[in-house]
């Protein structure tokens, strides 16, 4: 097997922050100019707000000047001219690929631009430690929407044989992974777990019967004891992508952890969520990109809703130059952000892990006067000792999330179950 700590486009990835802000650049202010050619969308957006490409002359300027675009926006363009609104900027007679993101949001392709994405989707496995000689079992959905069709591709890129399982039929899956020996699971954290208790009620041990690896997980919010926990039930490393239909893959985590380095062709700004401004290099914020590789319809500063805890700017030893991306810690709304830090219910979880006689909770925000203040609601089973418990958990969550909470200790049943998990009183 070729080591882990090779490169698939050495050049790109190991580049000097320097180089690689002058890449990001130029590809930048090739897709706007691009973009306002092309899309008649843009067009209209860019000479809404008087912006003329040209100016844009840094990435200050584009924080200054360019518009956002989210994905409500994107449907209601697309409503109003379906099925591609008028982002379409080439003609249709090049798309070669559609896809249906649920919303409704519908993604076209030309040929070309799907290999460029493909071969960025390659370098990000490539990175995660997918190599030729492996075989992968992708158990994303393959039914209209982009996952389970780009990374099928991009691991044929790499060179990888796959099977296309997609979601379901958890005993199948783990009869073929047994039978060709499959060293790599692609999946949702919560599938690769459910393999898991499939494996095991087939009288198998995943580490022991199976040949897997390496896990790569992507889409949900997780807590560290999750992770860890798979990586043992198959006796494989985990590694962890972040993307998104808008942007494709936008990081990976590479076989040094500690974030997710991002990809060099998706520009990635961190902005706080309420102004909407850049925050300072580093801090967490909500993920805004766009990737530069986008033709049939371009996506320009995408707003994604989610909340990273920052990025990681030290150098990685394994020599890619691109920051790490941290935690992803929820989406936009879920998350209160409390004295100045993001509270996430992750964090949140991660703690309560080691309260089993915890249960339910929820975040509660208020502010009485002047000073915003936490409380979590917290459920407990049977008989416990209070002022222990509670003094451990404000300690923990002290610790994990950096503000002080109060603690709500109350019986089982007390939270309902169509309770909002973040009650923020400060809104009213
Ligand atoms: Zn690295």
């Amino acid at each position: 097997m070729a080591g882990e700590n090779e490169y698939w486009n050495k050049e790109l990835e190991t580049m000097s922050f320097e180089s690689l802000r002058e890449h990001q650049l130029k590809r930048l202010k090739e897709q706007l100019q691009y973009a306002y050619e092309n899309s008649p969308y843009y067009k209209k957006s860019f000479d809404a707000v008087k912006i003329r490409t040209d100016d844009i002359r840094s990435f200050e300027d584009y924080q200054d000047m360019v518009p956002f675009i989210s994905k409500s926006r994107i449907i209601e363009i697309q409503a109003l001219n379906p099925p591609f609104g008028d982002l379409l900027a080439v003609d249709k007679k090049e798309l070669n690929q559609l896809f249906y993101a649920p919303g409704p949001i519908i993604f076209a392709f030309t040929p070309e631009e799907w290999s460029s994405i493909v071969e960025s989707a390659a370098r990000a496995l490539f990175t995660m430690g997918t190599r030729k000689d492996d075989i992968a079992d992708c158990t994303v959905n393959y039914n209209w929407v982009i996952a389970g069709k780009l990374l099928d591709d991009a691991m044929k890129r790499v060179g990888c044989a796959v099977l296309p399982g997609g979601v379901g039929m958890t005993k199948t899956h783990i009869e073929l992974m047994k039978l060709t020996n499959c060293s790599i699971l692609f999946g949702f954290p919560t599938f690769c777990q459910q393999l898991v208790e499939t494996a095991r009620e087939m009288g198998l041990k995943p580490d022991r019967d199976l040949s897997v690896k390496l896990v790569h997980v992507f889409g949900e919010v997780r807590t560290d004891a999750g992770k860890r926990g798979l990586g043992e039930a198959f006796g494989a490393k985990v590694r962890e992508l972040y993307g998104t239909a808008e942007l494709g893959i936008v990081a990976v985590e590479c076989p040094e952890g500690g974030g997710m380095h991002l990809d060099p062709n998706v520009f990635v700004e961190i902005l706080d969520p309420q102004t909407g401004k850049p925050v300072t290099w580093g801090e967490g914020g909500e993920i805004c990109g766009c990737d530069s590789s986008r033709k049939a319809i371009p996506i320009i500063r995408y707003r994604t809703g989610d909340i990273t805890e920052g990025l990681n700017l030290s150098p990685c030893p394994c020599g890619r130059t691109t920051p790490r991306l941290k935690k992803i810690l929820g989406r936009v709304g879920d998350i209160p952000r409390i004295k100045g830090m993001f509270i996430s219910s992750r964090q949140i979880d991660n703690v309560l892990e080691s309260f089993p006689e915890l249960g339910k909770y929820q975040i509660v925000v208020d502010r009485p006067k002047i000073r915003d203040e936490l409380t979590i609601k917290v459920e407990y089973k049977g008989v416990i000792p209070f002022e222990k418990t509670a003094k451990k958990l404000i300690e923990d969550l002290k610790v994990a999330i950096r503000v002080t909470p109060k603690i709500k200790l109350v019986e089982k049943g007390t939270i309902p179950d169509d309770a909002p998990l973040v009650d923020d009183r400060r809104k009213v």
